[in-house]
């Protein structure tokens, strides 16, 4: 295998677009603030009972996805899929319910999946995502569909489109499995394997499907919205209400069931056409059950997650975030010898008053420093050479303006300070 290859599905963010994520990142913070979220690190792996118990063992990316392995010492591991069930897990283990509820937590960071890789779908990507736990309030419903809202509108997108369901829970689905099961029997043969093999476990699951002939088979499946019971349905309702009072646009899609089993009631997911066939751009909902379901008394919660590629891509259809790309305050131009020592020392100085200075390390010309400063658009340049070192001085340029002016070098954090500000 070439050592110069990363392996499939894996992303570099290289010098260029890094910014873009940086300043993605701070708009996620600064929504996440303002909704009083405060952010956990979870580890990358966990133990691999955690995500058979809580995604569900008829799950994608449970039977298909996960990257598992057995360690040195014969545990079994998994490198996160996602990064509701490791945070549900650090709730319990740090015992959080015993203070102020509900907990309100986001996450940032990479999750892995083994999927076929496409564009906007890779193995290892990056998720913000955010978890409230301990209230069935459907107001918080609503808080974790508009903060997604809030984190896309911040970053300048628009035409994304939320759809909605509500996919109740265990008490009403009993009876909405039942009828799947009845719906589903008479095109079994027709059905792929993987529906076929879950028809019996899991039969929810096979409204996720994307083969197209099981798509065709659903046509007329019934909708779960029929089968909600008055608290489940009562609840919707509630939901729908604050969007409608907070004029957030949604619709209504009576299929939307989600990959995991641990969501109950509200489900939602955010699509951006324009991206094609992995055009989810976020999606979440609430799972009362999980925090029982980890070991914990019974606790409700709701979340989601945005895949962050997938909403740089989509900010990219749209002429792309803006990021500040800095610049260097100083390129200091030498004549090597004494004067790089000169060099050195002042840049030592400068960058001890927090100015960005860069100089030459590759024995370059006099006229190829020129050239390295001017592409990296440095703002002054400081020319050090035999004559300024014995006047102690140092020819300072402005690159913008092209003006030139002679320093005294113990003027230096003066002119650190006038930079600085410049
Ligand atoms: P999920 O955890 O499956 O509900 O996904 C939440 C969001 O993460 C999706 O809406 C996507 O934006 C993103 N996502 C999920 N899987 C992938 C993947 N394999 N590659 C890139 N983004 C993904």
């Amino acid at each position: 295998m070439a050592l110069t290859t990363r392996p499939r599905g894996t992303n570099d963010i290289l010098p260029g677009k890094i910014e873009l994520w940086l300043e993605l990142e701070k708009r996620i913070r600064q929504v996440c603030h303002t909704y009083g979220y405060h952010e956990i690190r979870t580890p990358m792996f966990e133990h691999t009972e955690l995500f058979e118990r809580g995604i569900g063992d008829t799950t994608d990316i449970v039977e298909k996805e996960m990257y598992t392995f057995t360690d040195r010492g014969n545990r079994s591991i998994t490198l996160r899929p996602e990064g509701t069930a490791p945070v549900v897990r650090a709730f319990l283990e740090n015992k959080l319910y015993s203070g102020q509820l509900p907990v309100k937590l986001f996450y940032f960071g990479p999750m892995f999946r083994y999927e076929r890789p496409q564009a906007g779908r890779y193995r290892q990507f990056t998720q913000f995502g955010l978890e409230v736990i301990g209230s069935s309030d459907p107001l918080l419903d609503v808080e974790t569909i508009v903060l997604p809202i809030e984190v896309y509108k911040a970053c300048g997108l628009t035409g994304f489109e939320v759809q909605l369901n509500s996919i109740g829970c265990p008490k009403c689905r009993k009876a909405y499995r039942d009828e799947l099961i009845k719906y589903f029997t008479p095109h079994v043969d027709d059905l792929c394997r993987s529906c076929q093999s879950r028809l019996e476990r899991n039969p929810l699951r096979l409204l996720d499907c994307k083969v197209e002939s099981c798509q065709e088979i659903m046509k007329d499946v019934p909708h779960i919205a029929d089968y909600l019971c008055p608290e489940c349905a009562g609840h919707f309702d509630e939901v729908q209400d604050y969007l409608r009072a907070l004029e957030i646009p949604y619709v209504v899609n009576p299929k939307l069931v989600r990959g995991f089993d641990y969501y109950t009631r509200t489900v939602f997911e955010v699509t951006f056409s324009e991206l094609g066939s992995q055009n989810a751009i976020g999606a979440g909902g609430r799972y009362d059950g999980l925090v029982e379901e980890c070991g914990g008394e019974s606790t409700p919660a709701v979340g989601f997650a945005v895949g962050v590629e997938r909403l740089l891509l989509a900010l990219e259809t749209q002429g792309g975030l803006e990021a500040v790309h800095a610049r260097p305050q100083v390129f200091i131009v030498h004549f090597g010898g004494a004067t790089k020592r000169k060099a050195a020392q002042i840049a030592y100085e400068l960058r001890n008053e927090g100015l960005w200075v860069e100089l030459d390390h590759m024995d370059r010309s006099i006229r190829a420093q020129m050239k390295a400063a001017n592409r990296l658009q440095a703002q002054y340049v400081f020319v050090l050479g035999e004559e300024e070192l014995v006047k102690n001085q140092v020819t300072v340029r402005n690159m913008d303006s092209g003006v030139e002016k002679q320093y005294d070098l113990k003027d230096l954090l003066n002119l650190a300070d006038t930079l600085g500000r410049a």
